[in-house]
């Protein structure tokens, strides 16, 4: 057992209690090991929503619907859905989108608990970790849909276009960011809203690189989208 996997489960019996992370470390031991890891099978809880992909990205945008024009229906979010879900998740969507606190999914979109696998990090960007969090959803979970969800003003864009020094370590989101702002620069319109569209395709690009969630579209079990939620009316579009 090498040092970070002992630090790891040390971690796990503190914070999150030994069973579930120790699992998790022996199942990614045995996928790595393994020349075909059979995702779907590896993990017990996995349900799979019995959505299509096309049948889900029309659930996310009739409840965005709802939302814009104030018809929300908060649909699972009582006790009865707590219980319904608390051994296993079948989210019928996964949403790459930003930390900002004015995009949150599952009031934007109308939904509940265990529908939306969310992955939330500033400016929507697909790091190393974000790609395996969504290959998560979708090679394990079975979700049939993958968002990425930009969004008007977004603050980690805006940064990147401004350049200058930052603090801390926030270069790392603009570094992420910077190839959206110079194949958008010059061209008509707005400058943030033209960068923020192309750095949503530009992270559906960098996780269709993912051989799992690649492999899916082609197998028509996923459909990969990217959306701008507009801050004004609450309004998402696909881009
Ligand atoms: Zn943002």
């Amino acid at each position: 057992m090498n040092l970070s996997r002992r630090k790891a489960i040390a971690y796990g019996t503190g914070i999150l209690g030994t069973g579930s992370l120790v699992a998790w470390l022996e199942k990614s031991t045995a996928a790595a090991n393994t020349p075909e890891p059979q995702l779907i099978a590896a993990d017990p809880h996995a349900l799979k929503s019995n959505l299509t992909p096309e049948q889900a990205l029309k659930k996310l945008i009739e409840g965005n619907q709802r939302f814009v024009e104030n018809k929300k229906i908060n649909p699972d979010q009582d006790s009865i859905r707590v219980k319904e879900i608390a051994q296993g998740q079948a989210p019928f969507a996964a949403i790459l989108g930003c930390a900002d606190s004015r995009v949150p999914s599952e009031i934007i979109f109308d939904q509940g608990l265990g529908d939306i696998f969310n992955v939330r990090i500033a400016g929507n960007i697909a790091m190393i970790e974000d790609v395996a969090s969504e290959e998560y959803a979708i090679g394990v979970l079975g979700a049939p849909l993958l968002m990425v969800l930009g969004h008007e003003r977004c603050g980690a864009v805006a940064a990147a276009i401004k350049g200058g020094n930052l603090p801390g370590v926030i270069e790392s989101l603009v570094y992420a960011i910077q190839p959206a702002v110079t194949s958008t620069e010059g061209l008509p319109g707005d400058r943030l809203t033209n960068a923020i569209k192309a750095n949503v395709k530009l992270q559906v690009g960098r996780l269709l690189t993912s051989t799992v969630i690649s492999d899916a579209v082609k197998e028509g079990k996923l459909k990969v989208v990217g959306a701008y939620y507009d801050l004004d009316t609450g309004k998402v579009t696909l881009v």
